[in-house]
């Protein structure tokens, strides 16, 4: 009797735990099976998406971590890591982790000290913005347009191969990320004078959860205040700025 009345329990809770288990999995492989399809409507190649059982998933992943502490105590990886290369990817990516409830991570430099960008306790994806980091800077106005998948340094030696006089006033670490700095902040040897990055923001594109590109008219200017300094992960995915 007391052998019986122990194990029982026990099968009962098992079975939470394997019906919970798959009902998350479940999830998951709809998410999936949601960004294949909408990539496939928008003509995009499925080799920026990243699964577990990519051979190369795991480099990816650890591309640009920083801090190793919170990716090697953090309960579980993101089953999907999404590269886009076209804002219409991030787009999929917000519209099936929307629909699915699936959380959704944006990385740029991967340089956040506590991993925000890459840890988290439920199931998540990454939107890494690796691919997009183009750089373009107009002299005549002494302006740029940075996707912010760029790293500082990229920016740095861009704006020096343009120009003897021009500079930008960011961060002293070439590898850390645009798109995590700016929308923080971003205090640098030259924010004495110049004052940080943020506060040099003119526009930017903000994907918000709806899949919206959003300029700095068009977020208007309260929107456009909190991505220069409010973090930019708490109001969308910023394209470029
Ligand atoms: C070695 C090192 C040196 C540093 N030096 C300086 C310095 O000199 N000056 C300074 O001010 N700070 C410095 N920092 C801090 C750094 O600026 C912040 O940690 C910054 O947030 C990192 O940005 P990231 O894109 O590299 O990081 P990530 O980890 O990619 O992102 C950081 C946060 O921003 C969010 N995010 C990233 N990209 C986007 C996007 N495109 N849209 C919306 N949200 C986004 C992420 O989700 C995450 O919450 C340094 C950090 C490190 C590790």
């Amino acid at each position: 009797m007391q052998i019986s009345g122990s194990i029982f329990p026990f099968f009962l809770l098992a079975f939470i735990l394997v019906s919970g288990a798959s009902s998350a999995a479940d999830k998951n492989i709809d998410f999936l099976e949601c960004l294949t399809l909408q990539f496939q409507k928008s003509n995009s190649e499925s080799d920026s998406i990243y699964t577990p059982q990519n051979a190369s998933y795991s480099s990816v992943l650890q591309s640009s971590i920083r801090n190793l502490r919170p990716a090697s105590n953090s309960p579980r990886r993101p089953f999907v890591i999404i590269t886009p290369e076209h804002e219409s990817q991030i787009q999929a990516a917000i519209y099936c982790s929307k629909k699915h409830g699936i959380q959704l991570k944006v990385r740029s430099g991967g340089h956040d000290y506590e991993g925000l960008s890459y840890i988290s306790e439920t199931p998540f994806v990454i939107v890494d913005m690796r691919n997009l980091r183009s750089i373009s800077i107009d002299t005549e106005k002494n302006t740029a347009w940075i996707q912010t998948g760029a790293t500082l340094g990229e920016l740095y030696y861009t704006i020096a191969e343009k120009s003897k006089t021009l500079a930008f006033t960011a961060g002293v670490c070439p590898t850390v990320g645009v798109g995590g700095h700016f929308s923080g902040g971003g205090y640098g040897m030259m924010s004495r004078k110049h004052g940080i990055a943020a506060d040099h923001i003119i526009d930017a594109k903000l994907i918000d959860a709806n899949g919206q590109i959003r300029d700095r008219e068009s977020m208007g200017e309260d929107l456009f205040w909190a991505i220069r300094g409010g973090g930019g992960t708490s109001f969308g995915i910023v394209g470029c700025i």
